[in-house]
């Protein structure tokens, strides 16, 4: 389970282009797959000594200069609540500020770790720029420039020496980890109290490994299923602006967990803005996806309503075409069932293992059929296909030019290894290795 880190501070400061420095973002990525990274203020971050998930505050709403100080306090809230590390980036430029001063006393009331950057001191001397901020008392500044990449690699180096030990339980290879997620009032306590209801729950909810989650084991068609963090789920019945904001952090920590992840969604209110961010979310930390519409029982229904319903959410959600839907209502009951026989479907093909040479007849015809571009005028070619691991099925393809495959070209090898085999509900990891 990855550590959270938030940023936090005024509007200006440069938390965006810290986010995205941490992120290592490429901005091609931003352009080939719009709607996915595109605007995402949170993302899972491997590049440094520990894997983080890092979140972005500031990007929750849009920021005002006259409810400045009600932002400042509900961001930091909301970082000291659910983050396990908190930077809190200044501006070197503009100096200290009152609504400043104010954020570093709510932080010192706060067990966890807080990093107090100096944003933009983008001199030769980084020390020089920061004198007045040291009028407020914290014990160690760290002069950075986000955009310059200054002190960025030696403010890492102890961010991830601070973070806390991944104490996460040994991965039972027998359980299926579900995820519940979606936003306040879809409907997520009513359908996990369902799910357990009419199925029998065999152990005692154990506390997890933070705060106070509890997730909750139980079995279905003589299988293991271990549902995350219900407390958490159930504890939601207040539909205040802060909750929402939780939610999602909560939705990070709960898919960081989870083979299997149901994003849940208002038949009433149809596609949200935050179904789609934690959906691209779920998609890139690779698990297996199903959408749960719920609330089902409430829209008057005539033949084409379904249809409807399911082409909506193929437009919105244009990357997660292979995700299964299923139309529930945890009212009365309706089709609940079938939520577990997709968890179970799209667990077996999040582990599926394909043989070497079934892959390799499906690559060889799918390449031949249609050549890679070419690249730097060369041709690309293809030698070798091998599946190295599962949830999610991963994939190494060797070629002579690993550098030259397209975004496009990599989509088209992905639908050709699912028009063969399937792989319903579960992203797929393609890798490029060179050989010549
Ligand atoms: P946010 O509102 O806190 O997310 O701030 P942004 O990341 O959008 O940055 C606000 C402005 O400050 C932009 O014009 C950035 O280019 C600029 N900026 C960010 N980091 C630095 C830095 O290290 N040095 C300088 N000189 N400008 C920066
Ligand atoms: P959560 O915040 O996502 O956990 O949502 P809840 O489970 O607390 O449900 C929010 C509200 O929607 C409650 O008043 C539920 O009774 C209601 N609700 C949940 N599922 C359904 C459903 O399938 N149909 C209808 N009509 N109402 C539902």
């Amino acid at each position: 389970m990855k550590p959270i880190i938030a940023i936090v501070g005024r509007p200006n400061v440069g938390k965006s282009t810290l986010f995205n420095r941490l992120v290592g973002r490429r901005k091609a990525m931003v352009d080939d797959m719009p709607g996915v990274t595109r605007d995402r203020n949170y993302a899972e971050v491997n590049r440094f000594d520990v894997p983080f998930i890092l979140v972005d505050t500031g990007g929750f709403e849009p920021e005002t200069n006259d409810r400045l100080l009600q932002q400042m306090r509900e961001q930091s809230q909301l970082a000291m609540d659910e983050a396990d590390l908190i930077l809190f980036v200044m501006d070197g430029r503009s100096g200290l500020t009152p609504a400043d001063r104010e954020v570093v006393e709510m932080l010192r009331r706060v067990d966890k770790p807080v990093f107090h950057l100096v944003n933009k001191v983008d001199g030769d001397k980084l020390e020089s720029g920061i004198g007045d901020f040291y009028a407020l008392g914290v014990e160690t500044l760290y002069p950075v420039s986000a955009e310059h990449n200054r002190g960025i690699g030696d403010l890492m180096t102890e961010v991830c020496e601070a973070l806390p030990v991944d104490r996460s339980e040994a991965q039972d290879e027998d359980i299926t980890r579900i995820a519940v997620v979606g936003r306040p009032n879809v409907g997520k306590s009513s359908l996990v109290n369902r799910l357990l209801g009419f199925e029998r729950v065999v152990a005692n909810p154990t506390p997890g490994t933070t705060r106070d989650a509890v997730d909750t084991l139980f079995t279905w068609h003589k299988k293991r299923f271990l549902l995350i963090d219900t407390a958490g789920i159930r504890r939601k019945g207040k539909t205040t602006e802060k909750i929402e904001k939780y939610s999602v952090m909560d939705s990070l920590r709960s898919i960081e967990r989870a083979d299997v992840v149901l994003i849940v969604i208002n038949a009433e209110e149809g596609v949200t803005e935050q179904d789609s961010k934690i959906a691209g979310y779920a998609y890139e930390a690779g698990r297996g996806c199903i959408f749960v519409v719920n609330k089902w029982d409430t829209l008057e229904k005539d033949n084409a309503t379904l249809g409807r319903f399911v082409d909506r959410i193929r437009t919105e959600f244009k990357f997660l075409p292979f995700v299964p839907i299923v139309f529930v209502s945890a009212k009365t009951g309706q089709r609940l069932g079938k939520i577990m026989e997709e968890v179970d479907n799209v667990m077996a093909q999040y582990a599926k293992r394909v043989t070497t040479s079934e892959l390799n007849r499906v690559f060889s015809a799918a390449t031949a059929a249609h050549h890679a571009p070419l690249f730097q005028g060369r041709r690309v070619k293809f030698y070798f296909a091998t599946q190295v691991g599962t949830r999610p099925p991963s994939f190494v393809i060797f070629t002579n030019r690993p550098e030259g495959i397209h975004f496009s070209y990599e989509r088209y090898l992905a639908n050709q290894i699912r028009e063969a085999f399937g792989f319903t509900g579960t992203p797929l990891h393609l890798m490029f290795k060179g050989r010549e």
